[in-house]
């Protein structure tokens, strides 16, 4: 017998063409209703440009939508990702803390451009920018040009050789200290997530340190899973969210159709009865 079903599929961490996803706001709305999610937040990378037409669709469908974003931070020099979720649209001491991310990011991407020139690649920043038009320039848009023109042979290349943490020198932590972020938004009434825990290069020693901070500085939850989560890791997590006091919440983190496994309202399955779910908070 599979445990007792929650009382609705939800997603709670998604991507749209507005950052680094595959899928306009629109038609990831319509695959959720498809998958018969009944709560969805989209959570591109530090924009909430989506969330208007995201929130229209949703109300066009049986469909509770909570605003949400994947902000990037840092802390002790690792970059770390923290979703906040259920904030008010006009909310604005988010949107400066976005604001600022974004202005980071472009001055990253010009950066990451001339790192990749130094290794004796072409000047993309140009073709990057033309390519993420209007959404939040990053990483994976380095990538998909780098595929594209035979330079590496998939985008986990691209990471590997070029683009990941690793390879990013001085560029990995450009990010606001996570103690500031979440001293900014820690009384704004709005859910603050430490996004995929086990994705970090921490023993769980060090997890423990994070967690700690994380919920001494204001945040109040840990993705327990996301995505296809090692089951092992996701009962790591559920235990230290009880431990520390933090909500669990839960999303596929779907950029697009990229692997068989991966598909909106999709996440290794958690144990609903040991955490304290964070949607269970809302009505
Ligand atoms: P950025 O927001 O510009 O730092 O880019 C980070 C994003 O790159 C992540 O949110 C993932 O969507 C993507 N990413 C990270 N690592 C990889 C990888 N190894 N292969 C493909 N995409 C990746
Ligand atoms: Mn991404
Ligand atoms: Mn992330
Ligand atoms: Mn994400």
């Amino acid at each position: 017998m599979p445990e007792a079903a929650s009382y609705r599929k939800v997603d709670l961490h998604t991507h749209s063409t507005r950052s680094d996803g595959k899928l306009s706001p629109t038609q990831l709305i319509d695959l959720a209703a498809e998958q018969k999610v009944s709560l969805f937040a989209l959570t591109d990378h530090d924009t909430l440009d989506g969330l208007s037409e995201a929130r229209q669709r949703a109300a066009e469908h049986e469909l509770s939508f909570i605003n949400g974003v994947e902000l990037s931070t840092q802390w002790n020099g690792i970059p770390l990702h923290m979703v906040a979720l259920n904030f008010s649209d006009d909310n604005s001491a988010l949107q400066a803390i976005v604001k600022q991310n974004q202005s980071i990011r472009l001055d990253r991407a010009r950066r990451i451009a001339d790192l990749l020139v130094k290794q004796g690649l072409p000047d993309l920043f140009d073709e990057a920018s033309t390519l993420a038009g209007e959404s939040q320039l990053g990483r994976p848009h380095f990538a998909q040009l780098l595929v594209e023109k035979g330079l590496v042979k998939d985008a986990n290349k691209a990471f590997d050789r070029y683009l990941g943490n690793k390879r990013l020198g001085k560029l990995r932590d450009v990010w606001p200290e996570l103690e500031d972020v979440l001293g900014a938004l820690a009384e704004q009434g709005m859910e603050l997530i430490l996004a995929h825990p086990k994705r970090y290069p921490l023993t769980v020693t060090k997890l423990r340190r994070l967690l700690g901070d994380f919920s001494k500085w204001g945040g109040t939850g840990i993705e327990v899973a996301s995505g296809n989560e090692r089951p092992d890791h996701v009962r790591l997590l559920e235990s230290l969210s009880t431990t520390f006091g933090l909500k669990a919440s839960a999303g596929s983190d779907y950029h697009g159709p990229f692997g068989p496994w991966m598909q909106v309202g999709k996440f290794t399955q958690i144990h609903e009865s040991q955490v304290d779910l964070v949607w269970q908070h809302w009505h």
